[in-house]
């Protein structure tokens, strides 16, 4: 069976069919780096890896390409306010590249931490201002463009399809929403360019045939997925707080200027985490930094399986006892595998290829993590499988899933002095082979609350 997943863009699940055979490209909006991403903005690349790994799985070539917007991004949509990078420099009292540098570290920390498979490119908005400038002028070529005393502007009533994303009209917006109108000629309308206020005020912006200014948010995806990925590719990606705003006005840009319909063929889009039934987001001041979970005891890969255990386009409500939930069922899982590993029984069965199958068709139907999770539970459960055939399933499930499981080990047990004393003591009668002693102090142990157990690698303790 293909894979297929819902298309924003058409409302449909949709068969995916690469523009290259066997080989898929994708776009994924990246980090805004002006302070920490939040595990509401992790739940959106975890989805999005899962769908690299499952392509991947599959057999695609997969070219992922993700930006890092350092420049341009207002504090708000209608082109107003100010730039995040340069409002976190001022309020640090650092240069915006150095903010930039150390939020894209801290990103890459815990995507490392999450397992997320870092993307075939990483690039930075800062890095192809030429690259904007010129998709800019393209733009004003083929007549979308006028300028105000801000800035250059997208004129959406020159193009007739915008709004097909978000399904809205240029004139329409969602009805009530209040736009800041100032000098624009449509509520929809967008910069493009912006114009520095006072020249020379601003740590970030650059020379171009309008002035000296700096970008507008939109016009870099336009500019670095196309760079990248070709001026028509498959799949674009982000979380549906992007559609009516922010991808769409990327369509805009790109279907303007390269000419090419559709510019991409999947849109992709993630519900949100919620917290107390609120949206998360950094600006609000929202929800826990991985580190922030970890310092409640909780790890980057517990939080992971808590995401998978939903599926990515349904809103999934965060709270602590949710995560200690799945944080427990995700133990148990590495302790299965953890035992697993020690035996050597193998019997395949006909249900080997059937949970391989089934494993494959809940990807493939739209990413269902969560079904594939059940499967990983069954074969884990099932009787008749020998365990190296379990094994080797759950490792292959793994690869998609990018839970560690190939890595999972028992954790290190504190054990009292006194305990670890008495485990010397019985190693010493084992290799005197004094059985009696050994199962005496084995008893002993027991006594105070600790099982040991013998194993190829040696002796090994576990709470009783
Ligand atoms: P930003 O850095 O704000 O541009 O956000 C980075 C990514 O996280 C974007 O794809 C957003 O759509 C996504 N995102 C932001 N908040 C949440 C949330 N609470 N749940 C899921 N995705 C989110
Ligand atoms: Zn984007």
């Amino acid at each position: 069976m293909p894979i297929a997943f819902f298309n924003t863009l058409t409302r449909k699940k949709e068969e995916l069919k690469p523009i290259k055979k066997g080989e898929v490209g994708i776009y994924t909006c990246g980090p805004t780096v002006y302070w920490y991403q939040h595990i509401g903005n992790f739940r959106a690349y975890i989805a999005w890896d899962v769908l690299k790994r499952t392509l991947l799985h599959l057999g695609y070539k997969v070219n992922h390409v993700m930006n890092y917007t350092d420049v341009g991004h207002l504090t708000s949509d209608a082109d107003e306010g100010e730039d995040k990078m340069e409002k976190a420099a001022a309020k640090e009292g650092k240069k915006a590249s150095e903010i930039a540098k150390f939020y894209s570290d801290a990103f890459e920390k815990d995507a490392e931490k999450l397992s997320i498979i870092t993307p075939t490119t990483v690039c930075k908005a800062t890095e192809h201002i030429k690259e904007q400038i010129a998709l800019v002028q393209a733009l004003e070529k083929n007549g979308f463009t006028y300028k105000t005393s801000d800035g250059i502007y997208y004129d959406t009533s020159k193009f007739p399809d915008y709004g097909k994303l978000g399904r809205i009209s240029a004139e329409g917006l969602e009805e009530g929403k209040r736009v800041e109108m100032g000098e624009k000629k449509n509520k929809t309308d967008f910069a493009l360019w912006k114009f520095s206020e006072e020249p020379g005020k601003r740590q970030q912006e650059w020379e171009s045939p309008w002035g000296l200014g700096f970008p507008g948010w939109h016009i870099e995806c336009s500019a670095m997925s196309s760079k990248y990925l070709g001026e028509q590719f498959d799949i674009h990606t982000g979380g549906e707080d992007h559609i009516q705003v922010h991808h769409q006005n990327e369509i805009a840009q790109s279907e303007g200027a390269y000419g090419k319909k559709p510019w991409v063929k999947y849109w992709l889009h993630n519900a949100f985490l919620t917290f107390k039934g609120d949206k998360v987001s950094k600006s609000k001041g929202g929800l826990y930094t991985i580190s922030e979970l970890e310092e409640q005891g909780f790890s980057a890969l517990d939080y992971r399986y808590f995401c998978l255990g939903t599926h990515y386009r349904k809103p999934l409500n965060f709270s602590l006892e949710a995560l200690e939930g799945a944080k427990n069922t995700y133990a148990r899982l590495k302790n299965m595998i953890i035992e697993l590993k020690t035996r050597t029984d193998s019997k395949k069965t006909a249900s080997f290829e059937k949970y391989k199958q089934e494993f494959d068709a809940a990807m493939e139907d739209d990413l269902n993590t969560a079904q594939a999770l059940a499967v990983l539970w069954n074969t884990l459960k099932d009787e008749g499988l020998g365990s190296r055939e379990k094994l080797e399933l759950a490792f292959e499930f793994d690869k998609v899933l990018g839970l560690g499981l190939a890595d999972a080990e028992a954790e290190a047990i504190e054990a009292p002095e006194e305990i670890m004393d008495l485990v010397d003591a019985r190693e010493d009668a084992r290799k005197k082979k004094d059985w009696k002693a050994s199962d005496r102090i084995r008893d002993e142990i027991k006594a105070k609350g600790w099982i040991v157990e013998d194993t190829k690698e040696g002796q090994k303790l576990k709470k009783g």
